[in-house]
């Protein structure tokens, strides 16, 4: 249901971001949705999640329909590209809270007939009849969160899933029709070996996850983020993470093996079966466009302005249920910054790069008056590749790409 009270921006507010923006408005956008429920905190994790509050979920969906509700004078005039629902675990949520949330997004916004709408699940506890389900409510890209498929990793990761349940959410996946299926692998976590690592990845390769070969590989470094449990243990002496240097040659073993297997790297952590199967809702993201944040902790980025919504999940249904704004801060991003997050983002994007062209049509400066010399002096490294309409890591850049983004920011 509607509820123009807490509309947090007016038609007017929405003009005067376009306004202040030299970015593409006609530009398709986004829409990340934050579910942040989870029915354990893996010891690593420092997202904005929480376990035991499942007697609040009606009401976060609720909220959730009412900010996507109010929050349609930011897109006016656009349409919307992807919708991603993200986590926390977002298959906690039924199918029937899915739907309404993606009704909101349908009544609420200019929805692309094709556009992509993504769900990360969790492993266990799905089965044939929740994607049939979920596949019916608009969903169709699913993305699992697999992490690793040795025993000992899990337990590491401090994972509630089994690797068998990893192939059998896929095997799932795919009886009830899941055409678009990514899975998420960890790598880099303590006591991994090469060895193990290779045997993830080949067991993927082969197929052998459920009988079928993902559409798509998101691969993350694991970062000990500090104030975890897991950081803690490593202090202690407890686990022993690999090092850089260890680190860096397990992206590289799977860098190669993808090659070979003939898999595009077409994002630092992301790789597709084939050009074109790349996810889109992430892709708005590296080529630093603009989507709506939605839900406890979520980030928006419209019209050249940023915000944050509060973090704690029932402060946030509080917030608006009492008609007030969601968010927690809002910034507007001076053009500098802006440039610099466009290079930063973009150079993500291994095969596209940053595109010159639209890098002056959005910030009313060529990219050589911008950043010439960072740019030559980084393709004189080795580190940049320069054609006459783009900008791209090159491999030795790829590996040095913290080193490499900062010169931008
Ligand atoms: S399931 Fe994912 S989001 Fe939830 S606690 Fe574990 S790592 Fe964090």
């Amino acid at each position: 249901m509607r509820s123009p009270s807490i509309a947090p921006f007016s038609p007017e507010l929405a003009r005067t971001h376009a306004e202040g923006a030299p970015a593409l408005p006609a530009e398709a956008a986004g829409i990340y949705v934050h579910v942040p429920f989870c029915a354990h905190i893996c010891p690593y994790c420092d997202f904005n999640t929480y376990s035991g509050q499942d007697a609040l979920v009606p009401r976060y969906v609720a909220a959730v329909e009412q900010e996507i509700e109010a929050s349609a004078p930011l897109l006016f005039g656009r349409s919307v590209a992807s919708v991603f629902l993200g986590g926390g675990t977002p298959s906690l949520l039924s199918p029937d809270e899915i739907g309404r949330i993606l009704g909101a997004c349908r009544s609420s916004f200019d929805l692309q007939r094709d556009a992509e709408v993504t769900l990360e699940v969790n492993p266990n506890g799905v089965d044939a009849a929740y994607f049939a389900n979920l596949l019916e409510t608009g969903v169709n890209r699913v993305s699992i969160g697999a992490q690793t498929l040795s025993r000992r990793g899990l337990r590491t990761l401090g994972r509630l899933h089994e690797a068998e349940q990893v192939g059998a959410a896929v095997q799932a996946a795919r009886t009830a029709g899941v055409a678009n299926l990514s899975l998420d692998l960890l790598f880099g976590w303590p006591g991994q070996t090469p060895d193990a690592f290779g045997r993830d990845l080949d067991t993927v390769l082969a197929s052998a996850v459920g009988g079928s070969l993902p559409e798509h590989l998101s691969l993350y470094s694991l970062i000990v983020e500090p104030g975890t449990p897991m950081a803690d243990a490593v202090a202690r002496g407890v686990l022993v993470p690999p090092d850089d240097d260890a680190a860096a040659d397990l992206y590289e073993l799977a860098i190669d093996r993808l090659a070979n297997a003939g898999w595009a790297h077409y994002e630092v952590a992301n790789w597709s079966r084939e050009s074109g199967l790349g996810s889109r809702h992430n892709r708005l993201y590296w080529r630093n466009g603009d989507y709506l944040g939605i839900g406890a902790g979520a980030h928006g980025h419209v019209g050249g302005r940023r915000w944050m919504n509060h973090l704690l999940p029932k402060t946030y249904c509080q917030a608006i249920e009492r008609g007030e704004d969601a968010r927690s801060n809002v910034e507007t991003i001076p053009p500098p910054t802006a440039m610099g997050e466009t290079m930063m983002l973009g150079l993500r994007l291994l095969e596209d790069g940053v595109d010159a062209a639209r890098f002056a049509a959005r910030h009313g400066i060529s990219l050589d008056e911008a950043f010439g010399t960072a740019i030559s002096d980084l393709v004189d490294l080795g580190l940049l590749r320069r054609s006459a309409d783009t900008v791209a890591l090159s491999r030795r850049g790829l590996m040095l790409a913290n080193d490499v983004c900062a010169r931008f920011l």
